[in-house]
């Protein structure tokens, strides 16, 4: 599959939406109002992911929901 995004990374989906999910290069809590691009094509059940970029860093990364 190709993408644009490099880094990846897993969470619960309720983390994410609740601000708990760390930027992977530093650390900056992102949530649902630093999602680019929301998409579906994304393994695990449910597919379900997001491109996110970091606020602070600017940093692309996805979050893949787990849970
Ligand atoms: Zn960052």
């Amino acid at each position: 599959m190709s993408g644009g995004t490099a880094i990846r990374i897993d969470a619960p989906r309720r983390d994410f939406l609740a601000y708990k999910v760390a930027c992977p290069a530093c650390g900056t809590l992102v949530g649902p109002r630093f999602v680019t691009r929301e998409h579906l094509d994304v393994p695990p059940d449910p597919p379900y992911a997001a491109s996110v970029k970091c606020p602070k860093c600017a940093a692309l990364f996805e979050v893949v929901f787990s849970g």
